[in-house]
């Protein structure tokens, strides 16, 4: 609720700058505040629409061997190069998807300007929303096999 007189758009700083201050103190996973460090930002950008996959990216929960061992879905917490698999080693180092991120390299991409430089066009986005969905419709393919 809002005291009369207050500008709207005051009222809306206060609660952003409230919710950054939660997000910038552990209520979110480390790996999302680190994609996301500016929460105004991101809350106000044109582009960069979530879905099922890179949700799994931006979060962390999904198909990644780290997350699935934490919940008790999967006995190993490393990928198929023996490597702890996460969002992060998903997404920049496993050897895995390196013919998938020419964006990455091209535009020196790192978890700390990713989200920012990829709000930034279209395309960097719909590149990463190809990334996700064409990874991890492969990881969630294997994690079938896998409970075999
Ligand atoms: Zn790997």
């Amino acid at each position: 609720m809002r005291a009369a007189g207050v500008p709207r758009a005051e009222v809306e700083d206060t609660v952003v700058s409230n919710w950054q201050t939660a997000w910038s103190s552990a209520q979110a996973e480390e790996w999302t505040r680190r994609l996301i460090p500016n929460l105004k930002e991101w809350l106000g950008r044109e582009k960069g629409g979530l879905n099922f996959h890179t949700t799994q990216l931006m979060t962390g929960h999904g198909s990644f061997g780290k997350y699935l061992n934490r919940i008790g879905k999967r006995q190993t917490s490393r990928c198929p190069y023996r490597q702890e698999d996460d969002a992060e080693h998903t997404v920049f180092n496993c050897y895995r998807w390196e013919g998938l991120r020419h964006e990455i390299r091209h535009n020196n991409l790192t978890p700390d300007n990713l989200v920012s430089l990829l709000m930034q066009s279209n395309n960097n986005w719909d590149w990463f929303s190809n990334f996700a969905s064409t990874v991890l419709k492969s990881k969630e393919e294997e994690e079938r096999h896998y409970r075999r």
